[in-house]
């Protein structure tokens, strides 16, 4: 199970990047060396990735289809066809390409905002955040049933985002922000979508023809 999780997506590539900056101080780099300091920057750094991981996931994956093929190509690759195909582990997790934009946007944004001594321990909250959505978003769609009662509670609460409507539970690793925006009926009052499976319908299809 652990082992598939680092095959794929890029699971593997990111723990190698969090080892580097976690051993880079040692060898004279800025940032994680002073503990408490780099603590509080890597607890800001996977807040901030959760916090914002509602918003790329609602208003960005969930985006109706793009004008031009070649986008429309990417949002199938990011999210319509993991909709379309929820047990495909090469769909599931975020792909290079994404990661690495998403991490050297946000050591940028960092770096303007907070200087740069803080990114490399803002930028390994990040990466520990993403790590804990993937491997989150990785137990609620293979056949596992996590042992906690959080465990078995977000996986049931992502899987009623692919099985009964696709404009409710966005979030994968909390549902802090479902609760802020109302996305989060209860499952009961909730019909079930005709386009879990085909996000947009034709709308989304046609446009590759
Ligand atoms: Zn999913
Ligand atoms: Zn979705």
């Amino acid at each position: 199970m652990a082992l598939a999780f680092l095959r794929h997506g890029s699971n593997g590539a990111l723990i190698a990047l969090l080892a580097a900056l976690a051993f880079w101080p040692m060898l004279g780099g800025p940032a994680l060396g002073m503990f408490w300091i780099g603590m509080f920057w890597i607890v800001l750094g996977a807040v901030l990735f959760h916090a914002s991981e509602y918003v790329w996931r609602r208003f960005a994956f969930h985006a109706p289809p793009a004008p031009g093929p070649s986008a429309l190509r990417l949002q199938r690759r990011l999210h319509f066809d993991h909709h379309a195909e929820p047990n495909r582990l090469d769909l599931l997790f975020l792909p290079i390409w994404f990661l690495a934009a998403l991490l050297a946007a946000s050591a940028a944004l960092f770096w303007l905002v907070f200087g740069a001594y803080a990114v490399a321990s803002l930028v390994f909250g990040v990466g520990l955040a993403i790590l804990h959505y993937e491997w989150t978003h990785y137990v609620a769609h293979i056949p596992y049933q996590p042992h906690t009662a959080w465990g078995r509670y977000i996986k049931r609460y992502h899987l009623r985002h692919h099985f009964i409507s696709e404009k409710s539970w966005f979030g994968v690793s909390n549902p802090t922000f479902d609760y802020l925006y109302g996305t989060r009926p209860a499952p009961k009052t909730v019909a079930k979508s005709p386009f879990v499976r085909n996000l947009f319908g034709d709308r989304a299809a046609d446009r590759l023809q």
